[in-house]
């Protein structure tokens, strides 16, 4: 009995860790910390501008790692008059177990980086939503074999493939509604496959996805247009 109650403490204590990090962050910024911070505003005011210039975007999901699993999300419309970007919402949103800088399939890491949103799937009717909407049925996985089909969702149905990739309809809330993006789009095995933006579960963490409540995603999937982009980043206080 004590031991249990010792490894629970335990437990509430890294989870307090977790969980508190952000409040104790700011008293331990040091200079270098300050000067990071400051490079990752910069860049991100750049990938705004740059988008900003291209008439083939017209929606930013930014994703910034705060602390633990948690991020901070900023999503972007771009409104006509001087193509200004205006900001929809801002919340927060959860990433990869091991947190960001994938590499490689299974190190529940979620990418960095600046990738295009090149689809949308959902076990939910489609909202209408403009950009292709795969309907998830019984026969939809997200293959991660070492196969032609990797990093791509596909009817087994249709393609005869015995996949071992993720059975997506047994996803639900997560697959609800979801964003494919272009990590990983020239699928090369095993440098990652399914990275999605999701609806949010029952874990407060992903296997390297980027977790939205469902009412957040429902509003990105409903503006979303072919040529919108995601931008990842660390965050720093
Ligand atoms: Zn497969």
């Amino acid at each position: 009995m004590t031991g249990k109650c010792r490894t629970g403490k335990m437990k509430k204590i890294i989870l307090s860790m977790l969980l508190g990090g952000s409040l104790l962050i700011p008293a331990a910024v040091s200079a270098d910390e300050m000067k990071v911070s400051t490079q990752h505003a910069q860049e991100r005011r750049e990938i705004l501008q740059k988008y900003r210039e291209d008439d083939a975007v017209h929606q930013m999901l930014v994703v910034s790692h705060t602390t633990g699993w948690e991020a901070k999300i900023w999503f972007y419309e771009k409104q006509e008059y001087h193509d200004a970007w205006t900001l929809t919402f801002e919340s927060t949103a959860f990433v990869g177990l091991n947190e960001m800088g994938k590499t490689v399939a299974g190190d529940g890491k979620t990418p960095l980086g600046d990738y295009e949103i090149t689809g949308a799937f959902g076990i939910l009717e489609n909202p209408g939503t403009a950009l292709s909407y795969i309907d998830v049925t019984p026969t939809t996985y997200a293959c991660g074999d070492d196969c032609e089909y990797y990093n791509t969702i596909i009817d087994t149905e249709e393609t005869g493939h015995d996949c071992s990739g993720e059975e997506m309809y047994k996803y639900s809330p997560e697959y609800n509604y979801g964003l494919t993006t272009g990590y990983n789009s020239e699928n090369v095995y095993p440098l990652g496959s399914a990275i999605f933006v999701h609806c949010k579960g029952l874990k407060p963490f992903t296997g390297g996805c980027i977790a939205l409540d469902e009412s957040d995603m429902k509003t990105v999937l409903m503006a979303a247009e072919d040529g919108m982009r995601i931008y990842l980043d660390e965050y720093y206080e």
